[in-house]
């Protein structure tokens, strides 16, 4: 069930249900209230009524009493003319309304008066003489009409005499021979068709019967004869209604709204703000909703700059696998990255190597104390370091390679201003450290493998490949700078023999020495290399034909001359070599012709009776064309 169906429901069973029954209830409660105002005034007007009643019924039996004596006489004599005139006079002189004489016998002997009058009291009369009795005398009070009247005039009821033959008078036609006899009122039909209420009282001294009927018609309703009250009263609910109908939408609008904003959040937006509408409960979440998504905005925030030093560090890394790892670029990266990981902002890395020590850059002043200082405890203590001044904290780390000589091979300190390094900082210092120790390691590796790579493994002096490598960027050189290069290749002679004669180990012995020999005859800018298998080759930069030729001729003249020990005792060996020179750019333009031209010469010397140099003839070929288009520039 949605929030707004519930609010529905809510104001029906909550607020609407008991607002009807409440409405009902007063409308009962005023028709109550109705009944009992008119009853009561039934029976206050009753109770006059009956004051009334009884005051003229008191009255009878004395009047009675006294005609009774006045007429005795006539009574006596049974004289009905007289009897009947006395009546009259008796009525005149008197209140009394009606008057009727009987004799002892009951028989009525004369009357005065309405037959209907009520409030009657009697007297029997009798002989003055000897007391025999002679009649009954009779005098009603009232009159019903002149009564009934009187009441309603007293009451402000209708009031009706009724008895059991019928109505015998009423001020307002009402038939209230329907009325139960009864003190308690009852709901009636008022000729008019109202609705009324009536009440009766049983009147004495009057025909058998005989009922004083009051009847009024019901207090007039209280939306009539309130009707401010009412009006009041309907515009209480009109409010109520309107205010809780209000209360409910504005209820059910912010909902709306905070549930929208809600939305927005969970698609990601945290900067629209849900609207704080006024100071209360609603308003509190609102606040706290805002309060939580500027919390989780702040959140991703900073995870966005983590996830950019991240990048960052990755892109450090990645450049730093890009730039061919060094000692130096790995002392660079391991420095920063142990600032950024430790929160430092000054770090020093620094790395054995061989017999060097390599460090990264200066700290900055303020730091550089305590960040040397623990470095320092790191290096010569147990392998870890710490220093303080003031504000200043620094911490370093040591380790030793992996080969366990006990030496330590590498270090980090990191320092910063403010608080001490936590021991998570610690740990990451110490896995950074690993890190770089096995990085370092590797670079050694990998400058082993690489000078494997370009060294001959039987001579010790630069290979093939080396000699390859180091002939593009030299002929390159040269080219671009117009320089000289010149090229001698060796070729020793009837090698084939020693191998045959002495053995390949006593073969190998040659290659060593003629290596050796070779190498030891060269600059230092020179490049002495086994060309391959028996023959060598030496690249002679800013070098003319000439020079090479003496250079070559020299080497040739120590070869000669040297002998080799012969393996397991047998006598030394001694060889000699070819060599053929040829030059660049005199003889070549570029290292592929410059070998085919030094190989001709070799060739040639080969040919012409070997142990001797020959160069190159010059000016021909590649080489002569290359020479030409020099001079042309
Ligand atoms: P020449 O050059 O004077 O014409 O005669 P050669 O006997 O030197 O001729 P060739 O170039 O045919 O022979 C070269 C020999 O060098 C063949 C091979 O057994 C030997 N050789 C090449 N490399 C090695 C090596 O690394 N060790 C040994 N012991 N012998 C090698
Ligand atoms: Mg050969
Ligand atoms: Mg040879």
């Amino acid at each position: 069930m949605s929030f707004g169906v519930r609010l529905r429901v809510f104001f029906v069973a909550i607020v609407a249900v008991p607002m009807v029954v409440l409405a009902a209830a007063i409308v009962v409660i005023t028709r109550d209230s109705q009944d009992g105002k008119t009853d009561a005034r039934l029976a206050s007007g009753l109770e006059t009524s009956r004051a009334l009643y009884d005051e003229a019924l008191a009255e009878a039996p004395d009047e009675a009493r006294s005609i009774a004596r006045d007429v005795g006489p006539e009574l006596a004599a049974r004289d009905r003319a007289a009897l009947t005139a006395a009546a009259g006079e008796a009525r005149e002189r008197t209140d009394v309304v009606a008057v009727t004489i009987l004799d002892a016998k009951g028989v009525q002997l004369a009357a005065s008066g309405p037959a209907d009058a009520i409030a009657i009291g009697e007297s029997n009369a009798s002989d003055a003489a000897d007391g025999t009795p002679l009649g009954t005398v009779r005098a009603a009070m009232l009159d019903p009409g002149h009564f009934t009247a009187r009441v309603a005039e007293l009451t402000g009821l209708d009031a009706s005499i009724v008895d059991g033959d019928g109505s015998i008078a009423s001020t307002s036609g009402f038939d209230g021979t329907a009325v139960p006899a009864s003190e308690e009122a009852g709901d009636v039909e008022l000729p008019d068709g109202e609705d009324g209420r009536a009440a009766s009282l049983r009147l004495e001294g009057a025909g058998p019967g005989a009922r004083l009927v009051l009847a009024a018609p019901l207090e007039s309703g209280f939306v009539a004869s309130e009707p401010l009250v009412a009006l009041v009263l309907a515009l209480f609910f009109a409010l109520a209604f309107a205010g809780i109908f209000v209360l409910l939408r504005d209820l059910q609008r912010r909902v709306a709204k905070m549930l929208a904003a809600a939305r927005r959040m969970g698609e990601g937006d945290l900067d629209t703000k849900v609207p704080v509408e006024g100071n209360d409960e609603m308003a509190g979440l609102a606040r706290e909703m805002n309060r939580m998504s500027s919390r989780l905005g702040e959140q991703m925030r900073e995870l966005k700059l983590q996830r950019k030093e991240l990048d960052e560090s990755v892109h450090r890394i990645g450049e730093a696998f890009a730039s061919g790892l060094d000692r130096e670029t790995l002392l660079e990266l391991v420095a920063e990255t142990a600032a950024s990981a430790c929160g430092a902002e000054a770090s020093r890395v620094g790395l054995r190597d061989g017999g060097r020590t390599l460090v990264t850059r200066e700290a900055p002043e303020a730091l550089a104390g305590v960040l040397e200082r623990a470095g320092e405890e790191a290096w010569e203590g147990t392998g870890e370091g710490v220093a303080a001044d003031g504000e200043h904290h620094a911490i370093a780390d040591a380790m030793g390679g992996s080969d366990g000589d006990g030496e330590i091979r590498c270090a980090i300190s990191v320092a910063r201003d403010g608080e001490p390094f936590t021991e998570e900082e610690r740990g990451t210092l110490r896995y950074l450290l690993g890190r770089m120790v096995t990085s370092a390691e590797n670079i050694d590796e990998h400058e082993r493998v690489a000078e494997q790579a370009l060294t001959d493994e039987l001579t010790g002096i630069p290979n093939h490949r080396h000699f390859t490598q180091w002939m593009r960027q030299e002929t390159a050189r040269v080219s671009r700078y117009r320089g000289e290069l010149s090229l001698v290749l060796i070729d020793i002679d009837d090698f084939k023999r020693v191998n045959d004669t002495r053995g390949h180990l006593q073969g190998d012995r040659v290659l060593e020495m003629v290596g050796a020999l070779l190498a030891g005859q060269v600059r230092g800018i020179d490049l002495a290399a086994r060309y391959g298998g028996e023959e060598f080759a030496l690249a002679l930069p800013e070098t003319p034909r000439d020079g090479a030729v003496l250079v070559a001729e020299r080497a040739r003249r120590a070869l000669e001359e040297a002998t080799v020990e012969g393996v397991d005792g047998t006598p030394p060996v001694s060889v000699t070599a070819s060599f053929g020179v040829a030059t660049m750019p005199g003889d070549a333009g570029d290292a592929e012709a410059l070998v085919a031209a030094a190989d001709e010469a070799l060739y040639e010397a080969k040919r012409s009776g070997k142990n001797r140099v020959v160069a190159s003839e010059g000016e021909s070929g590649a080489a002569a064309q290359g020479n030409e288009a020099q001079r042309r520039r």
